[in-house]
């Protein structure tokens, strides 16, 4: 990889292209988003905009069905939604119920073939699932149905859901669907369309977020409440945890088959980095979520500096929280390239470490002989703060004290978030001191468990999962579904040139 200081036309062909690759993805990488209409002339059009508005929780593939009463009309590509659908293809999705998804692969790999919704034609007629979360013994009950003769036409945890409907003896459609989500266990979120209903459900535990919204009468299923914002809906309530949501003719019906003995454990690194700071999750801005966040590290980890700066842009709430409770100016003094995705998630450890400079560049001369508290939300791999304490030293800093608004993250996530393997993961493998010395900050301060469990029991009033932060993580994992996907395509060779 290149030095800072090589000029871009010296670059390698390899180099150009991880670069171009990096301005195009101006987007958050991770898991997925899922939306749905029920009962509008615009259904597709509505889907889109929900779908954009979505993007920064999936931007490998995303996919649109429209249903017109009889069948469903499908469009699904890699990619991101703005570049996916045009005029065109929106007039070809036909209907006034649709479904959405955006994804990024947390089960399966990176291909078309698991793009989002799902569609069967099963005898009972047409179903499309878009599903957020990961299913954690999706490994086991497909072993079993591919020896009673299943034939899967993907690697996505999520098709599982399918053949469970599929081969279900119930008569009606959402009893299907009820037969089907209590067989599996894990993390979902889900919106399915059949030719004339729309259904949702959430898990028993609540692992990710649903939320109801109306507009012109119609109803809309929206992972996050930006999305009911973009298209000028109400946001009437949350699915509950354990809830199914039926609607037809209009009409909306809740049904609460699944047992609630389950306590529960909403996705706590929703609120810390995932969901986009203007959403309500779980009836709280998780932008006001974040700020208290800073307010409580402020707390515990106090020292003197002159300005509190953050890490742009996901330590940006953070860190006006703990500039406001500590009373030290809040400061940007780095300038971050708004066409670089996220950066932890390229393949390679020289790719990120490119990346991080190609995203952020501190300003010079501003910082001479300055003392500073650097915030962000959260240490993964280590890449970005190595990079940008090297960066604001050389730019004068005299004394940087990093300030991390979540717990070490010391284990992977089994319910939806792509993070990476514990040996991957700087928290698990090195102690603070030793993160301290490494990223060559003169200090470094995590929230504590206690502290992100506190703020959680007084603000979010409910139950958290933070199994990344503590190593409780309240489903069992199936062996089998942690295992690399392939081994689950032992005969098939997973190349494809979409
Ligand atoms: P790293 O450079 O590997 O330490 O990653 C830290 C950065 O990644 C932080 O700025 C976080 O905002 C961001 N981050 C944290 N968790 C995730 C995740 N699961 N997916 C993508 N980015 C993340």
């Amino acid at each position: 990889m290149p030095s800072a200081s090589r000029p871009f036309d010296r670059l390698s062909p390899e180099e150009l292209t991880t670069l171009n690759r990096a301005h195009r993805a101006d987007r958050f990488h991770d898991h997925c988003g899922v939306f749905g209409v029920h009962g509008h002339e615009d259904a597709s059009h509505l889907t889109y905009l929900g779908l954009y508005a979505l993007q920064h929780r999936g931007q490998e593939s995303c996919g649109i069905v429209s249903s017109n009463g009889k069948e469903h009309i499908a469009h699904r590509a890699m990619g991101l939604v703005a570049d996916t659908f045009g005029t065109e293809i929106l007039e070809r999705l036909k209907g006034r119920h649709a479904v959405g998804h955006v994804r990024y692969s947390t089960a399966g790999g990176s291909m078309l073939r698991n793009a989002q919704p799902i569609c069967a034609n099963t005898d009972g007629g047409p179903v499309s699932i878009a599903h957020n979360g990961n299913l954690v013994n999706a490994g086991v009950i497909r072993r079993e149905l591919e020896g009673r003769g299943a034939i899967f036409g993907s690697s996505s945890d999520s098709e599982v859901l399918l053949h469970l409907l599929a081969r279900s003896r119930e008569r009606h459609m959402e009893d299907r669907f009820i037969d089907a989500i209590s067989r599996v266990k894990g993390a979902f979120s889900i919106a399915m369309l059949t030719d004339d209903a729309l259904i949702a459900a959430r898990d028993p535990h609540g692992f990710r977020p649903l939320s109801i919204g109306r507009k012109d009468g119609a109803y809309i299923i929206s992972s996050e409440t930006c999305a009911l914002d973009l298209i000028g809906a109400t946001h009437e309530r949350d699915v509950d945890p354990g809830e199914v949501i039926v609607i037809r003719r209009g009409r909306l019906r809740s049904i609460r088959p699944l047992s609630r003995e389950a306590d529960e454990h909403f996705c706590i690194m929703e609120q810390i980095y995932f969901a986009r700071p203007d959403s309500h999750l779980v009836g709280h801005n998780v932008y006001a979520y974040r700020k208290e966040l800073g307010r409580v590290l402020a707390r515990e980890h106090e020292v003197a500096a002159d300005m509190v700066v953050p890490v742009l842009d996901s330590g940006n709430a953070a860190a006006l929280g703990y500039a406001e409770e500590a009373g030290i100016p809040y400061d940007t003094a780095l300038i971050r390239n708004h066409y670089v995705s996220r950066s932890f998630i390229e393949p390679t450890q020289k790719i990120r470490d490119f990346k991080v400079r190609v995203k952020h560049n501190a300003i010079r001369g501003f910082l001479e002989g300055k003392r500073m508290i650097l915030v962000d939300d959260s240490i993964i791999r280590g890449t970005t703060l190595v990079k940008i304490v090297g960066m604001l030293r050389a730019a004068g800093a005299r004394e940087i004290h990093v300030r991390i608004s979540s717990p070490p993250t010391i284990g992977p996530c089994h319910y939806g978030i792509d993070t990476p393997n514990k040996e991957e993961l700087i928290a698990y493998t090195h102690t603070i001191e030793e993160i301290r010395d490494k990223i060559g900050a003169d200090s470094l301060g995590y929230l504590s468990v206690e502290g992100l469990r506190n703020t959680a029991a007084k603000e979010l009033k409910r139950g958290i999962c933070d199994g990344c932060f503590s190593n409780d993580y309240p489903v069992p994992i199936d062996p089998l579904q942690s295992m690399p996907q392939l081994t689950l395509f032992r005969a098939v060779k997973e190349v494809e040139t979409e």
